[in-house]
């Protein structure tokens, strides 16, 4: 379904990453791949996972938080591929005291590492992605029900990724005369390196699970699946949306 594709791929962390699961979807359709990881200590990782399944793939180091390293990302995506097809958005951080208590004790510097790293560089990456996807592209982002409703020790994630979402909307108007969408999957809970930073996580996984639907939590793979859609041309009408893959949870009252 990717053949001839090309994209980057942030926020591989280690295997148990969204974008790990992501990535082997993406390759495992067809795409050629490039991965940034954040600072040395995860290079080693990164290299590890991709050199047995994707041997070849580009890696490159990238703190969102220094716009020089971003420059020097699509450039070299550029130098390398020439152009680029789609973008995987999946990075975010809080600090770890403004997971859990209230949100109301959210001090400004929390609030602004964790709308910086996990909304502001969506628009961010986007802008140095767009002039690569000469041939139309797709962005695609990862969010969670917090963004929307209340959800116990989210607290300053769920306003984060209310700007992701907002912000994918907006993007989504920018860049649609370009034939570039913008899109974010809204998974249910998974656990990730991430997830543990978020309090009483074990518990919010068993309450999904007990009130979804399809009776159980998500899979990684069906993630990873559906930014193959919204990546491939079977999603071509679709922008500006954020994409439930929860196993029904999110439709469920009281
Ligand atoms: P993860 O494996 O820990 O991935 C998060 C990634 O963000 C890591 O690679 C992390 O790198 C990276 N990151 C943090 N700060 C960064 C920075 N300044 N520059 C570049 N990268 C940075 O956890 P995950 O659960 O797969 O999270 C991926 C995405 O899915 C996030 O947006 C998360 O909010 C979203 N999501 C997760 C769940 C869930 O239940 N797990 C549900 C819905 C949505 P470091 O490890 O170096 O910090």
């Amino acid at each position: 379904m990717l053949e001839n594709k090309v994209g980057i791929i942030f926020g591989v962390a280690n295997k148990r990453s969204i974008a790990w699961a992501t990535a082997q979807a993406l390759h495992a359709a067809g795409a050629r791949l490039a991965f940034t990881y954040q600072g040395e200590r995860l290079k080693e990782n990164v290299e590890s996972l991709t050199s047995e399944s994707m041997p070849g793939s580009l890696l490159l180091s990238c703190d969102v938080q220094d716009q020089e390293q971003v420059d020097a990302t699509f450039h070299r995506i550029r130098e390398e591929f020439g152009r680029l097809d789609f973008l995987i958005h999946s990075i975010a951080f809080a600090p770890r005291e403004a997971l859990s208590g209230q949100f109301l004790d959210t001090s400004r510097e929390a609030f602004c590492t964790a709308l910086e790293i996990s909304a502001y560089s969506l628009p961010q990456l986007a802008r140095s992605a767009a002039p690569l996807m000469n041939e139309g592209g797709s962005i695609v982002s990862m969010s969670y029900y917090g963004a929307e409703k209340v959800v116990a020790g989210y607290n300053v994630m769920g306003v984060a990724k209310a700007a992701l979402e907002a912000s994918t909307r907006y993007l989504a108007n920018d860049l649609g005369p370009r034939n570039i969408r913008v899109n974010a999957i809204s998974a249910g809970p998974i656990q990730t390196l991430s997830a543990r930073g978020v309090a009483d996580f074990t518990t919010m996984l068993k309450h999904h699970a007990e009130r979804a639907p399809l009776g159980r939590n998500v899979d990684p793979r069906e993630v990873g699946e559906t930014a193959v859609f919204l990546c491939s041309s079977m999603s071509s009408g679709i922008t500006g949306e954020v994409i439930y893959v929860d196993c029904g949870y999110n439709i469920m009252g009281t």
